[in-house]
């Protein structure tokens, strides 16, 4: 299994709105366990809340490689999604395997609702819905053409013109939108951080300990990390743009890099200037455009590029870079702000399928995954992470059915093939783009 080094940045701007983390332990010793759980993202921590819950006598481990839930869980856009225009590479025209999918995000929706409200978690949850949203008029018949689907299925929604935008958003910038009332705004830090702080009592959380290599003998897992090791019974792996590197499901799945600036939080003055508007999130009609939200507490959040490369965090240099164009981002929609209010920038990895589908198997007998997830992981993650749990567990649920019974990623071709593929999509995708990062 190829080595990678997985190192923090201290740059995500949500992480550094919340307290930092005490109480770290890494993995010095062997251990024996009836669980283990590699990744501890929302999948993870959630496998690992939902194992205790059915048999707090079992022995649970989990491990991360980075500080636990500080991975993407922390890192993304806060969007909890009812609906998508454009995960995956196509557009969704199969309307029966699009159905399945908001299914997928309504459980989802449900499941992190669920835990909010039992362990009453402040994570800056707003119903505001969401906005698919181009500068480009000629998008209005994409706009309609997505509002139909979206009526069809009961999702109540509107299309919006330029002047009732720059009342919402506080930005002449965009032509046409969808609203659709449904899905959340939220704080993804403070979110996976109440999964940590959450934990029960009975499962151990080991952090800056990579998993190196595994194999499975005589019905056990032997997983090595760089110094010890442990033997479990089961094994749930839940690193999401880390699965090919652990050789799980290779030919399904790869890793696509992202970045993100937040401002610091406009004043008075700057925030009159754009209207004074409520909280807000924009997604892009065209793939690779930017994801823009306005925050509860007045930041602007943007996240323009999406790249194949190596997953291990992005160097400063190459940040920077990104960080021109987030900078760009901002001035277009609002060029009367000051030029650079940026506070932090960050790195994150998402998990694509070719086919914008989701992985959740049990690959061999105690051997469990689940991720691959794209722009969804918030809600699809927490809801994958309790029913591999229940699946690891030898139950049946309903909701496992309804996983199963949805389209699963395709398989993909090997390297070169695989990288100069993607890569060619994405130029193209980033090129019909141009006007909406
Ligand atoms: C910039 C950005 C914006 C996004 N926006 C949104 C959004 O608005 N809404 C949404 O729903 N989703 C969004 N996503 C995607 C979302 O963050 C992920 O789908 C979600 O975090 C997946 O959760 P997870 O627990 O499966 O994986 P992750 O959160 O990626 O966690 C996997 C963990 O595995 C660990 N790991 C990997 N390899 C090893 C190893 N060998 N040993 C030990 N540990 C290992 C990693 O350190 C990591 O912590 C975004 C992602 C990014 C990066």
């Amino acid at each position: 299994m190829s080595k990678f080094n997985l190192v923090n940045d201290n740059e995500c701007g949500w992480i550094n709105q919340i307290s930092k983390r005490i109480n770290i332990k890494t993995l010095n010793e062997d251990l024996i366990s009836d669980y283990l759980i590699i990744g501890a993202g929302y999948t993870g921590l959630s496998a690992a809340r939902k194992l205790s819950e059915i048999d707090n006598s079992k022995k649970i481990i989990i491990i991360d490689a980075q500080l636990a839930g500080e991975g993407g869980s922390s890192r993304n856009s806060g969007y909890l999604v009812d609906t998508t225009l454009n995960d995956g590479f196509t557009s969704n025209k199969d309307l029966n395997n699009y159905k399945k999918k908001v299914k997928i995000y309504d459980l989802g929706i449900e499941t992190v609702r669920r835990y909010v409200k039992e362990y009453q978690v402040d994570c800056d949850w707003n119903d505001s819905g969401k906005y698919f949203a181009s500068s480009k008029i000629d998008d209005e018949y994409a706009a309609k053409s997505f509002s139909n689907l979206l009526t069809n299925l009961n999702f109540r929604n509107q299309i919006l013109f330029k002047d009732e935008l720059k009342k919402k958003l506080g930005t002449s910038f965009y032509n046409v939108a969808v609203y659709t009332n449904g899905g959340i705004l939220l704080n993804p830090a403070k979110l996976a951080r109440s999964m940590v702080d959450t934990l029960p009592s009975n499962v151990e959380l080991y952090e800056n300990t990579q998993l190196l290599n595994w194999k499975k003998s005589n019905n056990k897992i032997e997983s090595q990390f760089s110094k010890n090791k442990i033997i479990s019974n089961n094994i749930i792996f839940c690193t999401n743009g880390f699965l090919r590197t652990l050789n799980i499901k290779q030919n399904y799945s790869f890793p696509i890099t992202l970045t993100a600036s937040m401002t610091r939080p406009l004043n008075d003055n700057e925030f009159e200037s754009i209207g004074s508007p409520q909280e807000w999130g924009v997604l892009p009609i065209r793939p690779m455009g930017a994801t823009i939200r306005l925050t509860k507490d007045k930041r602007i959040l943007i996240r323009n590029t999406a790249e194949i490369r190596n997953p291990n965090l992005m160097n400063e240099h190459d940040l920077k870079a990104r960080v021109k164009l987030h900078i760009l981002g901002i001035k277009k929609r609002f060029p009367n702000l000051p030029d650079n209010l940026i506070e932090n920038s960050w790195s994150g990895v998402v998990c694509r399928s070719g086919n914008g589908s989701q992985i959740f198997e049990k690959l061999e007998k105690n051997i469990y995954v689940a991720g691959c997830y794209n722009g969804s992981g918030i809600g699809v993650g927490t809801f994958f992470g309790e029913q591999i749990a229940l699946m690891a567990s030898n139950q049946q649920t309903e909701e496992i059915s309804i996983i199963e019974d949805r389209k699963k990623p395709n398989w993909l071709p090997p390297q070169p093939f695989l990288n100069i593929g993607i890569y060619t999509r994405l130029a193209y995708e980033r090129y019909k783009a141009r006007s909406e990062t």
